[in-house]
């Protein structure tokens, strides 16, 4: 089987498809109050474009996809897209990204669907008058009910807080407590300016190192492994049921084992989340390329993966990144 190697010998096995760019909430540091200019319905990819080009890209090599977008379950029929996923047999893995506002209702169903093992669940605060202020929507118990059910489902559920400088900086000891009677793992990300806006404005720099101290103010924590291409550095305390992970998605210190692509909404190819896109792969086969060109082309394209995100950023002809993460898929 032919398969996806950058330059640098890095294999890509898994790619991250931001089903839509919708979204039902309007988190601070991912879109403006009012929203992102979304994509014409038409300009999204359809169900059957995506399933084709996983399907490519499993013939590649790639046994794992992660759905995020956007909000994936405010697309309609995603459990019908994901049924249709569940045929391709070169496919081990789906996971899920949600943000768990309208997805309690399917977790029952997920749960039978033998691919999808892990749900990421965004969750920023534990307290409901912060969340609203985070995400601008009055939701906060639509989530924690849906944290509930997941943690009490089959499914391995990983919770992603994005650590913002003096909004929920006080409340990561809080969520570390969370580990100590249930079976989740939760994980620290570090803030990127992908919030449709560029930088924003913070005095504080919470990265990794930053995020580490805080938790060890209350915790001792062990170092466990990682698989090889994890994005976060894993961590275990004693007693505890669940455990800890942190991201540093912005000093990027994760890139040298890199072993993702990524397929936005409308159907641009990127190799880095820092890059601002190296193909459009909906026109590509709107304009007739059989599964053959789809092959080649990701094989050519992958090649080019950049060194790192640095060096992805700097190579931008947009400018800065501040484009939301909502039409990039985080
Ligand atoms: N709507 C879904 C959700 O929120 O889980 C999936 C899409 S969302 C873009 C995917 C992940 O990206 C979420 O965990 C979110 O917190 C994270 N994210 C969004 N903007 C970010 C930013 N500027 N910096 C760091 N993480 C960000
Ligand atoms: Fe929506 Fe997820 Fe962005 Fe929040 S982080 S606005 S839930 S896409």
């Amino acid at each position: 089987m032919q398969q996806l190697i950058d330059h640098f010998g890095r294999q890509i096995n898994y790619v991250r498809l931001a089903i839509t760019d919708r979204c039902n909430l309007r988190c601070q540091y991912c879109m403006p109050a009012q929203g992102i200019e979304i994509a014409p319905r038409a300009h999204l990819l359809t169900f059957k474009e995506m399933y084709r080009i996983i399907r490519v890209l499993t013939e590649l090599g790639v046994t794992k996809v992660r759905l995020t977008g956007g909000e994936p379950f405010v697309r309609k029929d995603i459990i019908k897209f994901l049924e249709m996923l569940s045929f391709n047999d070169l496919l081990e893995t789906i996971n899920i990204t949600t943000n768990g506002v309208v997805i309690a209702k399917h977790i029952t169903t997920l749960e039978k669907m033998d691919k999808i093992q892990n749900i990421n669940l965004s969750i920023d605060s534990l307290q409901k008058e912060k969340f609203f202020q985070i995400t601008r929507r009055d939701v906060f118990s639509e989530v924690y009910q849906t944290l509930e059910l997941l943690e009490k489902s089959t499914l391995n559920l990983k919770l992603n807080v994005v650590v913002q400088a003096g909004v929920n900086t006080d409340e990561i000891t809080d969520f570390v407590a969370l580990t100590k009677n249930k079976h989740l793992a939760v994980r620290f990300i570090e803030e990127m300016p992908f919030n449709g806006k560029g930088k924003r404005e913070t005095q504080e720099n919470w990265n990794f190192n930053r995020i580490l101290q805080e938790i060890q103010t209350q915790f001792e924590l062990q170092e466990v492994d990682s698989e090889k291409s994890s994005t976060s550095r894993n961590f275990k305390i004693d007693g505890h049921q669940g455990s800890i992970g942190i991201i540093p998605a912005f000093t990027r210190t994760i890139c040298n084992d890199c072993n993702r692509i990524r397929i936005t909404p409308v159907g641009t190819l990127k190799n880095c989340l820092f890059d601002d896109g190296v193909f459009n792969i909906r026109d590509f086969i709107r304009d007739g390329a059989s599964n053959e060109d789809l092959k080649n082309i990701f094989l050519s394209l992958v090649k080019n993966k950049p060194a790192n995100g640095f060096i992805a950023e700097a190579s931008r002809s947009k400018g800065n990144v501040s484009e939301s993460m909502s039409t990039i898929g985080g």
